[in-house]
């Protein structure tokens, strides 16, 4: 059995869309961004979708998904930025890193797609605030207000 392979482009549009999304908010609230790539595992069972960078991949998880690339439980989106959170703060790109976090209150944000589809970084400290949708994230605004 071969380990987890590149997904190969136009495979998966919607999981792609989503790497596009998580990338564009590394690319702008983080020093040094990786390079998001996905992998997929194929087996009898379905596949695992991991979240890595060109030429390897976090192995701490991954996203079960149907034969369209859709999760058998929840939100595309919720789970492969908690993916990349994990993948982050274990050490995947180098260091371990805390992301994104909160400027106010200095916690990690969670991806919330409950309200609204398209995802929402949300801070869920005393007093809960959503900070940007995914895609749009902008850690700097708040520290300029
Ligand atoms: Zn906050």
């Amino acid at each position: 059995m071969h380990g987890p392979q590149l997904l190969p482009p136009n495979q998966w549009p919607e999981a792609d869309a989503v790497r596009e999304l998580l990338q564009a908010d590394l690319d702008r609230t983080l020093v040094n961004p990786p390079r998001l790539a996905l992998f997929v595992q194929s087996s009898a069972m379905g596949a695992i979708v991991f979240i890595g960078a060109s030429d390897y991949y976090y192995g701490s998880g991954g996203v079960w998904v149907d034969a369209q690339g859709r999760p058998r439980d929840g939100n595309l989106a919720d789970l492969l930025a908690a993916e990349l959170q994990d993948a982050l703060a274990d050490g995947m790109f180098g260091r371990h890193v805390s992301w994104p976090d909160c400027v106010l209150h200095g916690q990690p944000l969670r991806l919330d797609t409950t309200v609204d589809e398209a995802g929402l970084w949300v801070c869920e400290s005393n007093s809960p605030h959503i900070v940007g949708r995914l895609g749009e994230l902008s850690l700097f605004k708040t520290t300029h207000q």
